[in-house]
């Protein structure tokens, strides 16, 4: 997706919640920023001297499809509104109505899956089935990955943990 592109939509973003009278602020610079470091996080609204940026991760601009990076971007925006840095019950509220105004699926957190992307992040587990052989990557840590014993394989198999890529570790990106 061009430059072009998702400025346009976020322009939309703006005025789709302006006229559901959500106070977005008047102060969004209206190029977005694309951040190729961040993996795991889609977006971001970046507060600087009163004015806000909003970032796309590079990833989305690339993979993603119109629906999902204007949701993204109107997530982002409603975060410029005050007293919604947070996804508390005021941003909560202003996302509840983009989306029963605009059929949208504005969330608090966002996953690979529900955008459409791949998840391109290092595989830093293996939980391995030692009946089937099933293995399921794990991107981080989890209960199922500290306690695999407590788990059982669809199959009914005992699950195992094994080492996965160490790339990409804290502090590496
Ligand atoms: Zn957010
Ligand atoms: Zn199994």
């Amino acid at each position: 997706m061009t430059q072009e592109h998702i400025d346009g939509l976020l322009a939309k973003a703006v005025a789709l919640a302006r006229a559901v009278r959500i106070p977005v602020s008047q102060e969004i610079c209206p190029q977005v920023q694309i951040n190729r470091r961040a993996r795991t996080r889609f977006g971001c609204c970046i507060r600087r001297d009163g004015r806000y940026t909003i970032e796309l991760s590079a990833q989305l601009a690339e993979q993603g499809d119109e629906r999902a990076v204007f949701q993204v971007l109107a997530h982002e925006v409603l975060h410029t509104c005050q007293g919604c840095a947070n996804h508390g019950a005021r941003w909560r509220g202003y996302a509840q109505r983009m989306n029963g105004a605009y059929g949208l699926d504005i969330r608090r957190a966002d996953s690979f899956a529900a955008l459409g992307v791949e998840d391109s992040r290092p595989v830093r587990y293996w939980v391995v089935c030692s009946r089937c052989g099933r293995r399921i990557p794990r991107m981080k840590r989890s209960p199922l990955v500290d306690h695999p014993e407590r788990y059982r394989c669809a199959c009914g198999g005992a699950l195992l943990v094994e080492a996965g890529d160490q790339q990409g570790e804290n502090g590496k990106e």
